[in-house]
């Protein structure tokens, strides 16, 4: 079933809550993979009623071209989704319908996790993206919602959000889905030509690098610099950063001590398509 409207999704959602079943949410911009089907079939299995969002949110991107050459395919994704999971409801609102007051970005206090790495690079991202969470939850009001750890930092700010506004809904991590040469599967990736697709592939063999390399005795400076290395040697690629953080607090780290978990963020421009991946540590 696909809605366009607040008000028909809500009808429907009334419907289902007065059947006492649960709602599981998977937020998304569309160009759907299996990436995104591997949310909606966690939430499948978790809760009684699946509602998927395709929505690409303006007031997330920091970058006019960037939003302006965002894949966008709502034939294509609503097909997609009613072939593997036909009862689920897709929630795919105009721009207006979401900011009938403009395109305001709610500014938030999420600690610092929105200061470093894609916060960094991307001022108002993560304004941007709490703004549009917060009312999609508000609209839907599900028990559980569904994010991949592809995007880690955007799950943290997740996790921060539903702290800060109170809104009584679990979030659930999702592994990586990745392409068979490890390239992190994303709506973006469209955009690549074959060759491109191919050499990305050393995003991830350089963050698993990192990985190998791990000791508590081995400084983030020098596990960086072999992912510099590898990618510097690829034409037409461009790092924008790699960084080694804290998993719980995401700030970034030089030294590392026992007992706390560690992970690795990159950002890669591939030609003109930016790509982020990141990789557990230890
Ligand atoms: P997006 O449409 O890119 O905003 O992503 C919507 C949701 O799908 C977010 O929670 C993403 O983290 C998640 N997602 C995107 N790519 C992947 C992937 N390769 N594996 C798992 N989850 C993903």
């Amino acid at each position: 079933m696909l809605v366009t409207t607040i008000k028909d999704l809500q009808i429907l959602l009334q419907k289902v809550r007065s059947e006492n079943k649960t709602i599981g949410f998977v937020p998304t911009m569309g160009a759907l993979h299996s990436g995104h089907l591997s949310l909606v079939a966690a939430a499948n299995s978790q809760t009684n009623q699946v509602v998927v969002s395709i929505f690409v949110n303006p007031t997330q991107f920091n970058n006019a071209e960037d939003l302006k050459k965002y894949p966008k395919n709502l034939t294509n994704d609503v097909q997609f989704i009613r072939e593997d999971y036909p009862n689920t409801i897709i929630f795919a609102p105009e721009v207006a319908e979401m900011y009938a007051r403009g395109e305001i970005r709610e500014r938030f206090d999420f600690e610092g996790i929105e200061k470093v790495m894609e916060g960094a690079f991307r001022q108002g991202h993560f304004d941007g993206v709490g703004t549009v969470v917060k009312q999609l939850f508000s609209i839907v009001q599900p028990d559980k919602a569904f994010f991949g750890e592809k995007d880690y930092q955007q799950l943290a700010i997740i996790k921060k959000l539903v702290t800060i506004t109170k809104q009584p809904v679990q979030i659930i991590a999702c592994p990586t889905e990745r392409e068979p040469n490890g390239l992190a599967k994303s709506s973006r990736n469209q955009r690549l030509n074959e060759q491109q697709k191919q050499q990305a592939g050393i995003i991830f063999e350089g963050l698993s690098e990192m990985k190998a390399s791990f000791s508590f005795n081995t400084q983030a400076s020098s596990l960086k610099q072999l992912f510099k290395e590898r990618i510097q040697a690829v034409e037409g690629f461009d790092l924008e950063y790699i960084e080694i953080s804290n998993q719980d607090t995401l700030q970034p780290v030089e030294c590392f001590t026992e007992n706390t978990k560690y992970r690795a963020f990159a950002a890669v421009y591939v030609g003109e398509v930016r790509l982020i991946d990141n990789i557990a540590l230890n």
